[in-house]
């Protein structure tokens, strides 16, 4: 598995498993059958109420811990220092584990500089090996970034190739931050999945539709963490590096960003006052 290096020199694979929308009742069978299938990388977040079963199968798994990467991240509703300390601990309890490998701030609302201070505090106590933050546009994103001790190591932000963040991974990169994709397929949204450009591509090596989403992805340095709950699906949206896209095939995929999230806005009010009223009990 390839990886990169973090600011810190923390090595996290390129590619991991996401398990947002995976049931409580299925996360356990599925993180098991993603590790069995050779993701290491497994990423959880408290809002998606399925801590405790990606704890369970990290704790029966035979593979031993610190070949593991898991990454989890902190709800608004945790934001500011002491909350977001004690809700560190608690998320830890229910992963069955004494560290995170990657913390995240889920998003940029509420107190998330006192959250963002409880991070460092975590990173430096050996609670968490790497800290960073999701869904942080590059306005916030550059303001924390400025004015923090520890420098964000990843953002995690909607990126696939009808959003491509291609302007926002320059800004990151400025302060040594990774840019790492949620929603590599988009969902299925926009019809990813039969879309003809790659279709076209994906015949030309003998690979799928995702396959080629995530190829390109990878191959423009973003860290991946394709969801799905079928085993076939893993295997398949893992075996993504033994094909190399060629440059005018980047570029005709390149060609197809719309710059624009297909999901939400955080300019959007409706939408700000849903995440600010989301709990987790
Ligand atoms: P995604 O990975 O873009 O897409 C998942 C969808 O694609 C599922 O419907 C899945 O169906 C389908 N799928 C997966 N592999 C496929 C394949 N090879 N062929 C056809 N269909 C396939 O969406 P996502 O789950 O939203 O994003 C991935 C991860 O990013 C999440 O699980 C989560 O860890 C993270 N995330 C983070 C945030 C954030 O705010 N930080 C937001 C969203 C997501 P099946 O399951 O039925 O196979």
């Amino acid at each position: 598995m390839e990886k990169v290096k973090l600011s810190n020199g923390v090595e996290m694979p390129i590619l991991g498993y996401g398990v947002y929308q995976v049931t409580p009742e299925e996360c356990e069978r599925c993180v098991s059958d993603a590790i069995s299938v050779g993701y290491r990388l497994i990423d959880t977040a408290q809002a998606y109420f399925n801590e405790e079963q990606v704890g369970n199968a990290i704790r029966k798994s035979d593979v031993p811990r610190e070949d593991l990467f898991i990454t989890t991240k902190i709800w608004i509703s945790n934001a500011g220092e002491e909350c977001a300390a004690a809700s560190i601990d608690e998320s830890l309890r229910k992963l069955q584990t004494d560290y995170v490998d990657l913390l995240l701030i889920h998003q940029p609302f509420g107190d998330y500089y006192g959250t963002y201070r409880a991070m460092e505090k975590a990173c430096r106590t050996g609670k968490a090996r790497a800290i960073g933050v999701s869904n942080f546009y590059p306005d916030r994103f550059i303001d924390l970034a400025e004015h923090v001790e520890i420098k964000p190591m990843v953002n995690q932000v909607e990126t696939h190739v009808f959003n491509q963040q291609i302007k926002a991974q320059e800004t990151m990169e400025k302060y040594g931050t990774h840019i790492m994709s949620w929603g590599p397929f988009a969902e299925g949204k926009n019809n990813l999945f039969t879309n003809p450009v790659l279709e076209r591509i994906g015949s030309e090596h003998g690979k799928s539709t995702a396959q080629v989403a995530l190829r390109y992805l990878i191959q423009r340095g973003v860290i991946v963490i394709p969801k799905s709950v079928h085993i076939e699906r893993m295997r398949q949206n893992m075996e993504v590096f033994d094909f190399s896209l060629i440059e005018n095939e980047m570029a005709a995929i390149a060609a197809l960003d719309g710059t624009k999230s297909l999901f939400f806005s955080h300019y959007d009010p409706e939408f700000v006052d849903f995440l600010l009223h989301y709990r987790l009990n």
